[in-house]
C-alpha cells in the first residue's frame, strides 16, 4: 500500500497552528478551497504539485540477504562441508554433484518463499483504504492516496482519516489517537478554534491526523498536509517496522525438521562407526555415506514448500473473497468450530427496501424493489397519493432528513440506481422519492444544525433542523423555532415518547397505543422484516444549545413505523447447510430485533429445532456459566451491543471452541481481536474493523467465511499430504544403506549418496508442490473440524508413510535393483555382486528408477486420505502433471544424458528395465488403496481404535467415497 512519493514536494501549504487560530469558516480560504470542496482541475494540479498522499516504503531485507540464507541453513552447511570432502577424498564429481543440488535446492526454495512473499505483497495491494470528499460540491469516495491539500474530507465513526486536516464541522466527534500519542483513550474533537499556546499538534482539538482513528460521532475537515509530511509520516519508520509472523505450522515444523536434523546425525553417526568398523570404508567415503543417511531423513525441502502451501492458500481464499491478513490465520480457519456472524449484510443483502409503513393503526403498502424511487403507495388495495397525506409525508420527510446517505441515480459507471452511506438510510430517501417529496430540497428550508450520530448502543440516530416549511417549502405559523428528528430501533424509540401523530393532530401516548406499536413492529418482525420506528419533537430557542442526546431524544411525538425487507443472500443457506455437516456452530449475534432475527436465521437453516432469544440486556443479567450453558443449545442474542459479542466469544473460547467472529463497527474491535478469527467487512467494515481483524470479506458475505474454512482445512489437509508423500521415499533411500552395513558390504550399495540427493532435492520437489495446490476433498467438509492442538506430524502419517508406503517402496526398490542383475547373469544371486562395472552403475539406476516411478504411484495416493482414488470426484490439478513430467525427465537425464550419468553414477539398462518399472508404478498407489478401503472400514464400523491415516472420523457415515 506504502508507495514511493513520485514528487519530493512539500506536501502542506498552511503552518497547523496558524490554522488551529482560525475561524472555522476561515479555514477554506487559508487553505485554498471553499464550501463545495477543490474544483476537478484544481485537484489534478494539487496532485502535481504535492504528489500522491503515499508513504514512502522502508526497503525490507535485501533480496541478497534472502537469497543467502536459503545456502546458509544447517543442512545447506552440511552439503557444503560434504561436496568439499568430496574434493579432499579425490572424488570430485561427488563434491560437483553435491554443491550442484545445494544450489538447485537454495535457489528454489527462495523461488518459493519469493512467490510466497509475491502473494502476500498482491493481497495489500486488494485492500486499498478509501476517503470521503467533497469535490466540485459532489461527495465523492476516492482513493486516499488521491487526497490532496485543500481537500475537504468527511469523517464518520470507524474511519481512518488518511492526511492532517482541520475540522470545520463536527457532530460529537472523537478521535482515537494511538498510532501517533499511543493514548489508547479517544480524545473530543471539534472545529472550534483551539487558541491555546504550547499546546502540542496532536493536543490541538480542532486538528486530525493521518493514521488516527474515528472513535465516535461525524466531521467535515479540510486536508493541509499529506504523504511523508502528515505527523504520521514523519513516524512512519516506526509503524513499518513490523516483524515477518510466523505460523504455528512453521514454527512447528520449523522445529520439526530441527529435532530430525539432529536425530539424522546421530544416525549418520551411528552409521559412520558402523561403516568404518564393519566395511572398511575410508573415513570420507564413509563420512559421505553418513551424510547419505542424513540426507535421506531430513525434510529439507519441507519448510518453504509448507510457506508456499500457506501464501497458495491465502490467494485461493482471495479468490474466494477472503482476504487473509496473516499465513497463520489460514491455519487457524481450519480448526474453526464456531462461527459468530451477525445478520444485516452478512447473512442478508443490506439492500433495504421499504416495503410497509405503520400509521397509528394505518398500515400502507410501498411498491418497488431496490433502490429506483419508483413505486406506489397502497392502502386496503387503493393506490393513494402520498402528498395529500400529511401524516405520511411527514413520517418519510423526517426517515429522509434524519439521514446521512445519499441517492446516486444511473450513470456511465453504475447501470442501475445506486447509494453511498447506509443502505437502511438509504431506504427512507427511496421511499420519500416514490412518494414525490424532494429531501434535498426540503433540506433547505429546514436546515440541519446538529446531529447525534447512529450509535450501536443507542439504536438511533436523531438530527435537529431550524425552521419548519411543509413539504412544498411553505413556512408554516406559528412554528417552532427547532425540530428534532428520531430514528431508531421501535421498542427504545417508544419508551421515548410521550405523544403519538395521528393524522394531521398530536394525542398523548396510552399504554393501548403503546402496546398496538409494538404488536405492530412484532408482526412486521414476524415477517423478517427490518422495523425503525420515527418520531419527532419541537423544540424552541431556549433549549437551542442542547448537549448531548439526552437533551433532545425525550418527550417525543411517535410518527410511525418503516419496515424494510433484506432478503438473505441466496448462497447462505447452502454455507449453512456446509456449516452443519462440517461440525461447525452458527450463533447469530444481530443488533436488530429478535423477532426479526429468528425469522430470518429459521429462513436460512441457523436455527431448526428450539431456539433461545437472548437480548442483550438479558445477557448483561447472566453469569459467565449461565452463559455458557446457555451457548450449549441453540441461540440467537438480539439487540446487542459490541461488548457483549466480547462476551460470547469469551464464553465459547473458555468452553475450548475454536471462534470467528464477524463485525463491521468500531466497536467491534476488541470481539474481533479477541476471537481465534476476527472477520471485518470489506464493504460496510470501517477501517478500524478491518485494521483490528485477521481475514477481510471483500463481498460481506458469510458463504465466503465457510469458503475460507473450507480451504483452511484444505491447506492443512495439503501440507500433511506433501509431507506424508516425502517421508514415504525415505525408507527406499535408507534401505539400501542399512543392508549395505548389515551385511558388511556384501550386498551392494543399491543407492548411492549423489543419488539419494537426486530424489529428495530433485525429482521430490515439484510433485510435493503439486500436493501443496490441491483443491479441497470432497468430504473434506463432512468432517468435524480437527483439534488446535492436533500435530501436523501424527502417528498415522508416520504409519502410512514411512511403515506401509515406504516399506513397500524399500522392497520394490532393491527388487529393482536385483532385477538388473538377476536379468543380467547372476539370476538368483544376492550377495557379493560385482560393484565395479557398468553392471552396477545400471543396477543402481534401476533402484533410482524405481524409486521415482513408485513415487508417481505415491503421489496419486496421496492425493486423497480416505476417499478412493477411482471414486473421488478431483478437480484437476495442473502441477501435479507438471510434476510428473518434470520427474520422469530429471530420471531420463540422469540415466541416459552422459555428463549426468558421469555426475550421478549411473549407466542406462535395457528396455525390459523400463516394462519392469512400469509394473512397479501402481503398487504404492494400490496398496494405500487397501488402507484407505480398512480406513473407511473402520470408521464405518465402531468408533474404536482408528487405522493409520484416518485423521478425523466423519460426522455422517453416508459420506461419499
Ligand atoms: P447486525 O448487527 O446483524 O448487523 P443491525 O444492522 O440491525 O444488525 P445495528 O447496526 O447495531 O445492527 O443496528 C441496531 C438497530 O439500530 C437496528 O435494528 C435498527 O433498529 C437501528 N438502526 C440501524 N441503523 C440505523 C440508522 N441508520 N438510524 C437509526 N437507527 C438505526
Amino acid at each position: 500500500m506504502f508507495k514511493p512519493a513520485t514528487s519530493p514536494a512539500v506536501a502542506t501549504i498552511a503552518p497547523p497552528e496558524q490554522l488551529a487560530a482560525l475561524q472555522p469558516g476561515a479555514v477554506y480560504e487559508a487553505l485554498g478551497s471553499s464550501l463545495s470542496g477543490l474544483s476537478a482541475t484544481e485537484a489534478t494540479e494539487r496532485t502535481r504539485r504535492y504528489g500522491p498522499n503515499t508513504i514512502r516504503e522502508i526497503a525490507g531485507r535485501p533480496l541478497a540477504s534472502k537469497l543467502l540464507a536459503n545456502f546458509t541453513h544447517l543442512m545447506a552447511l552440511l552439503l557444503w562441508v560434504g561436496g568439499m570432502i568430496g574434493f579432499i577424498a579425490n572424488m570430485p564429481e561427488l563434491g560437483i554433484a553435491i554443491w550442484a543440488v545445494n544450489l538447485i535446492n537454495g535457489g528454489f526454495s527462495f523461488w518459493q518463499e519469493y512467490k510466497a512473499e509475491q502473494a502476500t505483497a498482491a493481497l495489500k495491494r486488494m485492500l486499498p483504504t478509501y476517503a470521503r470528499t467533497l469535490r466540485a460540491g459532489e461527495v465523492r469516495r476516492i482513493l486516499a492516496e488521491e487526497l490532496v491539500p485543500g481537500d475537504v474530507i468527511l469523517l464518520s465513526e470507524g474511519d481512518r482519516i488518511s492526511a492532517d486536516a482541520r475540522l470545520v464541522e463536527s457532530a460529537e466527534l472523537r478521535v482515537d489517537q494511538a498510532t501517533l500519542t499511543g493514548e489508547s483513550q479517544a480524545v473530543a474533537k471539534s472545529a472550534e478554534a483551539s487558541a491555546g499556546t504550547g499546546l502540542s499538534r496532536s493536543e490541538q482539538t480542532c486538528l486530525v491526523f493521518s493514521g488516527t482513528n474515528v472513535a465516535a460521532g461525524t466531521g467535515k475537515a479540510v486536508v493541509f498536509a499529506t504523504g511523508m509530511e502528515t505527523a504520521f509520516g514523519t513516524i512512519a519508520r516506526l509503524t513499518q517496522s513490523v516483524g515477518d509472523e510466523q505460523s504455528p505450522l512453521q514454527i512447528e515444523l520449523a522445529h520439526v525438521t530441527r529435532t530430525v536434523t539432529i536425530m539424522a546425525l546421530a544416525i549418520g553417526a551411528f552409521f559412520f562407526a558402523l561403516a568404518t568398523a564393519f566395511t572398511g570404508l575410508r573415513a570420507a567415503e564413509a563420512f559421505i555415506f553418513a551424510m547419505g543417511m542424513i540426507v535421506a531423513f531430513v525434510p529439507e525441502g519441507m519448510l518453504p514448500t509448507v510457506t508456499l502451501a500457506l501464501a497458495m492458500g491465502v490467494q485461493r481464499m482471495a479468490r474466494r473473497n477472503a482476504l487473509v491478513k496473516r499465513l497463520s490465520a489460514v491455519e487457524t480457519l481450519g480448526c474453526t468450530s464456531v462461527i459468530c456472524t451477525d445478520k444485516t449484510g452478512t447473512l442478508t443483502q443490506n439492500e433495504m427496501t421499504v416495503c410497509a409503513i405503520w400509521l397509528a393503526e394505518r398500515q400502507i403498502t410501498v411498491e418497488g424493489g431496490g433502490y429506483a424511487p419508483e413505486g406506489r403507495f397502497v392502502e386496503n388495495g387503493q393506490p393513494i397519493d402520498p402528498q395529500q397525506d400529511v401524516h405520511l409525508s411527514e413520517l418519510l420527510l423526517a426517515g429522509a432528513l434524519c439521514n446521512d446517505a445519499r441517492l446516486l441515480p444511473p450513470d456511465a459507471e453504475q447501470a442501475h440506481w445506486s447509494v453511498i452511506g447506509d443502505p437502511t438510510e438509504a431506504a427512507l430517501i427511496v421511499a420519500a422519492r416514490k412518494a414525490g417529496l424532494n429531501p434535498q430540497a426540503v433540506e433547505q428550508g429546514r436546515p440541519r444544525v446538529r446531529e447525534l450520530p447512529f450509535d450501536s448502543r443507542r439504536k438511533r440516530m436523531s438530527t435537529l433542523h431550524q425552521s419548519v416549511c411543509d413539504p412544498s417549502g411553505e413556512l408554516h405559523q406559528n412554528a417552532p423555532d427547532l425540530l428534532a428528528y428520531v430514528k431508531g430501533a421501535p421498542n427504545e424509540l417508544v419508551a421515548l415518547c410521550t405523544h403519538m401523530r395521528v393524522g394531521e393532530s398530536d394525542m398523548i401516548l396510552e399504554p393501548q397505543q403503546q402496546a398496538a406499536i409494538l404488536s405492530a413492529n412484532d408482526a412486521f418482525a414476524r415477517a423478517g422484516l427490518r422495523v425503525l420506528g420515527v418520531a419527532c419533537r419541537a423544540i424552541d430557542t431556549q433549549t437551542a444549545f442542547l448537549d448531548g442526546a439526552g437533551k433532545i431524544e425525550h418527550d417525543l411525538t411517535f410518527l410511525g413505523l418503516v419496515a424494510m425487507q433484506d432478503p438473505p443472500r441466496a448462497e447462505v443457506v447452502d454455507a449453512v447447510q456446509r456449516c452443519h455437516r462440517a461440525g461447525i456452530r452458527i450463533v447469530m449475534i444481530t443488533g436488530d430485533y429478535g423477532l426479526t432475527a429468528e425469522s430470518i436465521a429459521r429462513r436460512i437453516g441457523i436455527v431448526r429445532g428450539d431456539a433461545r432469544l437472548v437480548t442483550g440486556a438479558e445477557l448483561e443479567t447472566l453469569d459467565e456459566s449461565a452463559l455458557r450453558d446457555i451457548l450449549h443449545h441453540e441461540v440467537i442474542f438480539s439487540r446487542v451491543a459490541p461488548e457483549h459479542k466480547l462476551r460470547v466469544v469469551g464464553a465459547l473460547q473458555s468452553d475450548g471452541a475454536i471462534v470467528a467472529v464477524t463485525g463491521d463497527g468500531v466497536n467491534d474491535a476488541p470481539a474481533l481481536k479477541k476471537a481465534d478469527i476476527g472477520v471485518a467487512m470489506g464493504i460496510t467494515g470501517t477501517d478500524v474493523a478491518k485494521e483490528a481483524a485477521d481475514m477481510i470479506l471483500t463481498d460481506d458475505n458469510f458463504a465466503s467465511i465457510v469458503s475460507a474454512v473450507e480451504e483452511g482445512r484444505a491447506v492443512y489437509a495439503n501440507i500433511k499430504k506433501f509431507i506424508s508423500y516425502i517421508f514415504t521415499s525415505n525408507i527406499p533411500e535408507a534401505v539400501p544403506f542399512v543392508l549395505y552395513a548389515l551385511s558388511r558390504g556384501r550386498i551392494p550399495l543399491a543407492l548411492t549418496v549423489i543419488q539419494v540427493l537426486a530424489v529428495d532435492l530433485g525429482t521430490d520437489m515439484v510433485p510435493a508442490l503439486a500436493l501443496g495446490a490441491e483443491a479441497p476433498e470432497p468430504d473434506m467438509m463432512n468432517q468435524p473440524p480437527r483439534s488446535r492442538s492436533e500435530h501436523v506430524i501424527t502417528r498415522a502419517l508416520l504409519l502410512r508413510s514411512l511403515v506401509w508406503l515406504g516399506l513397500i517402496q524399500g522392497a520394490l526398490g532393491m527388487l529393482a535393483f536385483y532385477f538388473q542383475y538377476w536379468t543380467n547373469g547372476y539370476w538368483g544371486q544376492w550377495l557379493d555382486l560385482p560393484i565395479d562395472g557398468d553392471l552396477y552403475r545400471s543396477a543402481t539406476a534401476m533402484t533410482l528408477a524405481a524409486v521415482v516411478a513408485t513415487q508417481i504411484g505415491n503421489l496419486f495416493a496421496h492425493r486423497t486420505e480416505r476417499t478412493s482414488l477411482f471414486r473421488a470426484q478431483l478437480g484437476s490439478n495442473r502441477l501435479i502433471w507438471i510434476g510428473i513430467a518434470t520427474e520422469i525427465t530429471l530420471l531420463v537425464l540422469i540415466v541416459y544424458a552422459p555428463p549426468l550419468q558421469a555426475v550421478f553414477k549411473t549407466m542406462a539398462f535395457a528396455p525390459s528395465g523400463w516394462l519392469f518399472l512400469l509394473l512397479l508404478t501402481p503398487v504404492l498407489l494400490l496398496a494405500d488403496e487397501v488402507r484407505k478401503l480398512l480406513a473407511r472400514r473402520h470408521l464405518g464400523g465402531s468408533a474404536g481404535s482408528r487405522p493409520f491415516g484416518t485423521g478425523n472420523p466423519p460426522l455422517q457415515s453416508g459420506r461419499p467415497m
